[in-house]
């Protein structure tokens, strides 16, 4: 698969995750609030997910199809929190974080399956 063979650049640091995160990924940056946060596996594989997602959509796309989604759900939801959860590409990721196979069998553009309402 030719999305394997990238590397992962990780930076660590409480002043870059924004608060209320405890990681933030940008291509090929992962960021990580704390050093322990590393053996995190679930955390980890959630951020890898996100390093997927934007290499499918060539990394700039990404953040622009996620800046609009998070306004339209907060139009939806009227919440932050609530925005940010129900957003395609988070939704992929925290219903499949927990399975840390996910990655070696996931379909390309696999996120377009939780564009839904
Ligand atoms: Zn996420």
């Amino acid at each position: 698969m030719i999305f394997a063979f990238y590397r992962i650049v990780l930076i660590i640091s409480k002043y870059l995750v924004p608060r209320g995160f405890v990681g933030l990924t940008v291509f090929p940056f992962m960021f990580l609030k704390s050093e322990t946060l590393k053996r995190n596996n679930v955390l980890i594989n959630h951020e890898k997910i996100h390093l997927r997602q934007q290499l499918e959509l060539l990394i700039v796309p990404f953040f622009i199809i996620y800046g609009i989604e998070f306004l339209v759900r907060l139009i939806q939801y009227k919440s932050r929190k609530v925005a940010y959860r129900n957003m395609s590409f988070e939704r992929e990721a925290y219903q499949n974080e927990g399975d840390l196979n996910f990655l070696q069998k996931r379909a390309f553009w696999n996120f377009i399956y939780f564009f839904k309402k």
